[in-house]
């Protein structure tokens, strides 16, 4: 079976429009409203001749309660599940404390994570993208979801560490 690929992070971060960008089609649903995605839903995707099942995730938040926390609940499945972890994190509003929570979580699950610091439309982005190595994640990979900037150089690390 191909390698399983878990896209986290908190809502509105761009784990759905990540997808679609990689996928090359709107097939995860994208919102401008938080929480949209609410159970794991798996893409199958190819890069550099390499089959990958992509699961896209509910956002996760640490103050999440009833159907909130359910949706983290699932995030974490799918790490779990996961060969490796796509952590998504919004650069232009830098890491939160719901940041650092999902980062003790992925520590705790032991699995291989490329941080990926997303909204970095352009060059100026990079500076805030740099902000993230704070999180103790190794290197943020800055992308525009949006506009496909950076995705091509970040699945080939993917690539890499599955
Ligand atoms: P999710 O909740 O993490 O799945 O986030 P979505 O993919 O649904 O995106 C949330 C919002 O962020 C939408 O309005 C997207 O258009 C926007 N967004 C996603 N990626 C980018 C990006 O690279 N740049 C900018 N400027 N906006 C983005
Ligand atoms: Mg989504």
């Amino acid at each position: 079976p191909a390698p399983v690929l878990a896209i986290i992070g908190r809502p509105n971060v761009g784990k759905s429009t990540l997808i679609n960008r990689i996928l090359g089609r709107r097939e995860a649903v994208v919102e401008d409203v938080p929480g949209v995605t609410r159970d794991r839903v798996s893409y199958p995707a190819e890069w550099s001749g390499r089959q990958l099942t992509l699961v896209d995730t509910g956002g996760w938040d640490i103050d999440a309660r009833g159907m909130a926390s359910r949706i983290a609940e699932q995030a974490e499945i799918a790490v779990e599940l996961a060969d490796a972890v796509v952590f998504v994190v919004d650069a232009t509003t830098g890491p939160t404390a719901t940041d650092e929570h999902i980062v003790r979580m992925l520590r705790r699950s032991r699995k291989p994570v490329v941080l990926v610091a997303n909204k970095v439309d352009d060059e100026r982005g990079e500076l805030l993208a740099a902000e993230l190595w704070s999180l103790g994640l190794g290197e943020p990979h800055a992308v525009s979801a949006m506009h496909g900037r950076g995705v091509a150089d970040l699945l080939d690390v993917v690539i890499d560490v599955l």
